[in-house]
């Protein structure tokens, strides 16, 4: 048995057994892992409220012979998401984080670029910013996956788009000049392209200063969320429980 003790993101849980809960565990040094609380539902000593989603804690745990899940001991809290009142958008939000984590991380492989981004964003919701920080987060995971489309050339004639609106497609790769525009295409306007530029270039904080009402970008919050679900081959649930992006 290898006993661990790291950092860790709590991502989401189900229930095992009689009062076990299975948990889908973002660890700093092994990637995303999946353990079992024991007692979990009976007991609240041992993780108490450690088991929400995007709660960051020092986990305790323990890899088994031959257990393809992994004995979790106990759970630190660091920073939890429910010490501050939350309302419906940052809930939605924190478990959007959540669902893209766990469906776009292979399990067993660290991802520090990840991690780090994780942490940078919850930081942010958990000082009630919402739209800013979930923007962010997605077109950063889209990059980080490779999956992020140049913004500054037409897919199809190549033509340079900077400073004009592009058009973007939920079933497409790229984007395009209005006159090479898809079916169904949408505007992502030169605005949001130009924001787009400053996310990839600056960090989180840089931001923050900023009013970010749930309208301001808008178009680009549609975009990264359509290529991140393009490039999972799904729907993100959480994204369309929020309806964040029309
Ligand atoms: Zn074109």
């Amino acid at each position: 048995m290898i006993e661990h003790v790291g950092e860790a993101i709590v991502l989401r849980t189900w229930p095992f057994h009689e009062s076990d809960l299975v948990v889908s565990l973002f660890t700093r040094e092994q990637g995303r892992v999946k353990g079992v609380a024991r007692h979990a539902l009976r007991s609240q000593r041992r993780f108490g409220g450690a088991l929400e989603p995007m709660t960051h804690v020092r986990a305790t745990y323990v890899e088994r012979p031959r257990q393809e899940l992994v004995r979790l001991d106990a759970f630190e809290i660091l920073t939890s998401p429910i010490s501050r009142p939350v309302d419906y958008a940052r809930t939605a939000a924190l478990q959007f984080v959540a669902e893209v984590i766990d469906e776009a991380l292979p399990e067993g492989a660290a991802e520090d670029a990840v991690f780090r981004l994780a942490l940078a964003v919850l930081d942010e919701m958990q000082v009630g910013r919402v739209w800013m920080p979930m923007t962010y987060f997605a077109l950063w995971m889209n990059r980080l996956m490779g999956a992020m489309p140049e913004l500054g050339h037409c897919a199809v004639c190549g033509l340079v788009l900077q400073g004009a609106t592009v058009w973007t497609s939920a079933t497409s790769d790229g984007v395009t000049c209005a006159d090479d525009r898809r079916a169904g295409s949408e505007p992502l306007s030169a605005e949001s392209v130009r924001l787009a530029q400053r996310i990839f270039r600056g960090r989180v904080k840089e931001l923050a200063e900023e009013p970010w009402p749930r309208e301001r970008a808008a178009d680009l919050r549609r975009f990264a969320i359509q290529t991140l679900e393009r490039h999972l081959g799904e729907r993100l649930m959480t994204a369309r429980a929020l309806e964040c992006f029309r």
